[in-house]
């Protein structure tokens, strides 16, 4: 358990005190009581976890008993930020999130940009730990170094945008930051999510009905302390550095953001089209950057640009529809919610699909999973497993554009067939029966994403051992798979991203890689997933020569208790495993020896046994023996 005040740092400082960077609190609000409580930040974990991902993760382990109802008080919602967190270093304003899932039943977590980490942590905290339940909803603000526990009932039965608006008319001073959920969070929809300022959101694994379960309606924070480091001059220097280099390699992501790879990733075949039936989109051109562009030239739509805290990028390209069927809607557009709520469903119509997302944002649902739920319920109708009448009425055909937006609808209240998609299309392919599970294309219950583990082999096998589920953000194998990027140790890496070899090894050390990015809570796309650079940058803000090394250590474990904390809720080998679509329909059944191979040699690369836990060897070597006492598995087997 991460006891405060533990002396530990000493391994990185040679200081038996938290090293700069950090704040030195956290912020623990009972919701059952209505008490906060001020706790120092846990030296031994700051060292051991950096922040983030990493420390949330520890906290949620070290804090939950297996089992728990994830909509249960006993869950925890852990908000996090890293040492370099509110510093000069690029794209340092994200917040990490932690919590059990209500969608997958495991570990979930989500680093999410905007400017939410760095108020946090001006406001004097390391984290946010949420637990318990309130007997009504209410809402929190953290006002620099003061807490209040405010009465939600004028919010309650609004959607997000609605309430951010009335939050910032009550909180009138502009530099409020926002967490907030819509109605999806409210009444527990599996996959809602917890949408930051209007434009970011935790999209993944449920995070929203944590909050609303716990009847947390939104958390509002400013502060105005400054984070301290122990080399100012060297860290301005090295930030300056970072923000040439970013600015002159990522002219694409500066000019279209990241939806601009639909196009690209249609012509490698890799697109979920028609709930990945098909990997190519014949009509992707009304969906990608230059059709948006003319749209925009046509004055029926417009641009604006944002960026995330200290972040010289502006990727969130928020786009306003100024004339047509959806005028006046607003979203953030990316490529995984062109591609999950356009062909994946069939649609091809621009604004629909920016209607859907705009619908996802302000009910709060995660975009990815909405998108993945309602092609597998379009197929269960296309193969007759739904009928019409199980449709409410609905005719579930592909590019029906008004199914769909009713869809969003019911999902997100719980209405009519809404009631069993909410819990995701796992959980409903069980309730639907009728080999409803084949059309599931989800891993350990949360949908994958818009990659084609058929076309990225890589990014299949991340899909299938990543701690949250099907996700491609817990390491972009896809990213190498296309170019070579440079990875601590291994130098630059080009993969043949249709080859299955050595893709375990590279994923392992992708991983890491990625963890420790999230456990310093600051963005991958302009990271490179090069470690040097951060290395030399926390250097300058701990005051402790960090080497890459040191932080894959740290990422190694991070990952690890990822796993142990998994394992304690009864994941194994059997559910480290893609949809069967991808190995019968598209690579062939040869494929699946392959995949099991890869499997094979990741679980070598990461010192895990045939049944993917971690060995005691590994434990050893990690320092995470009490947390192995706790589940202690060796026995068991
Ligand atoms: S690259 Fe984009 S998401 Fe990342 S910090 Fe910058 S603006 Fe935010």
């Amino acid at each position: 358990m991460c006891q405060t005040g533990e002396i530990v740092a000493r391994m990185v400082t040679g200081l038996n005190e938290l090293p700069f960077g950090y704040m030195g609190k956290v912020l623990r609000i009972d919701l059952t009581t209505h008490k906060a409580t001020e706790q120092k930040t846990s030296v031994s974990c700051s060292e051991s976890f950096l922040g983030g991902r990493g420390l949330g993760t520890k906290i949620l382990f070290d804090e939950t008993e297996a089992n728990i109802d994830p909509l249960s008080p006993a869950n925890k919602l852990i908000f996090a930020t890293g040492p370099l967190t509110a510093t000069k270093v690029p794209t340092t304003g994200r917040i990490a999130v932690a919590f059990k899932s209500p969608l997958t039943g495991i570990i979930g977590h989500c680093s999410v940009g905007g400017f939410f980490g760095s108020s946090l942590k001006m406001a004097g905290l390391d984290a946010l730990i949420v637990e318990g339940s309130s007997e009504d909803p209410c809402y929190l603000v953290i006002d620099s170094n003061s807490y209040e526990i405010k009465s939600a009932d004028e919010l309650w039965g609004l959607n997000s945008y609605t309430s951010l608006k009335r939050l910032r008319e009550k909180n009138a001073a502009r530099d409020f930051r926002f967490a907030v959920i819509g109605k999806a969070g409210e009444s527990t929809a599996a996959f809602a999510c917890i949408n930051f300022d209007g434009g970011r959101q935790a999209g993944r694994c449920g995070s929203g009905a944590v909050m609303g379960s716990k009847k947390l309606k939104a958390i509002a924070v400013r502060g105005q302390s400054r984070c301290e480091v122990a080399k100012p001059e060297v860290l301005e220097a090295l930030s300056r550095k970072m923000t040439t280099r970013v600015m002159e390699s990522l002219i694409d992501l500066r000019r279209h953001g990241t939806s601009g790879s639909i196009s690209s990733v249609n012509e490698l075949r890799a697109l979920p089209v028609r709930n990945y039936q098909l990997s190519h989109f014949e009509s992707v051109e009304q969906l990608g950057s230059d059709k948006i562009r003319e749209k925009i030239e046509a004055g029926e739509l417009r641009l604006i640009s944002r960026s995330c805290w200290m972040c010289p990028v502006g990727c969130e390209k928020s786009i306003r529809i100024l004339k047509g069927k959806h005028e006046g809607d607003e979203t953030s557009i990316e490529f995984e919610s062109l591609a999950m709520l356009g062909p994946n469903l069939g649609i091809s119509d621009l604004q629909s699909v920016l209607h859907f997302m705009t619908l996802c944002d302000d009910f709060g649902v995660d975009t990815v999973s909405t998108g993945g739920v309602i092609a597998f319920a379009m197929e269960c109708f296309q193969r007759g497993i739904v009928s019409r009448q199980d449709a409410d009425g609905m005719e579930l055909s592909w590019g029906n554009d008004t199914a769909v937006e009713e869809l969003i609808r019911k999902i997100s209240l719980g209405e009519g067939i809404g009631r069993t998609l909410r819990h995701g299309s796992l959980k409903a392919s069980k309730e639907l029966a009728k080999g409803a599970s084949e059309f599931a294309m989800q891993v350990k219950g949360l949908e994958i994403p818009a990659w084609s583990p058929a076309a990225f082999k890589g990014m299949g096998l991340v899909y299938a051992v990543g701690d949250r589920g099907g996700d491609h953000l817990q390491a972009p194998m896809m990213r190498i798979e296309q170019k070579s990027w440079v990875l601590p140790g291994l130098g630059p890496v080009a993969m043949d991203r249709s080859a299955s070899e050595s893709k375990g090894d590279i994923a392992t050390v992708v991983q890491d890689v990625k963890a420790v990015i999230d456990s310093l809570v600051v963005c991958l796309l302009p990271s490179k997933l090069d470690l040097e650079e951060y290395s030399l940058m926390l250097s300058a803000t701990l005051g402790a020569e960090i080497e890459p090394t040191d932080l894959l250590k740290i990422g190694e474990r991070v990952i690890n208790l990822g796993r142990l904390f998994n394992i304690r809720e009864g994941v194994s080998r059997k559910d480290d495993i893609l949809p069967g679509r991808f190995f019968q329909n598209q690579i062939g059944k040869g494929e699946k020896i392959a995949f099991d191979a890869m499997v094979d040699q990741y679980y070598r690369a990461r010192g895990w046994d045939k049944e993917g836990r971690p060995t005691m060897r590994k434990l050893v070597d990690l320092h995470l023996i009490e947390e192995y006492r706790r589940i202690n598995y060796m026995k068991v087997a």
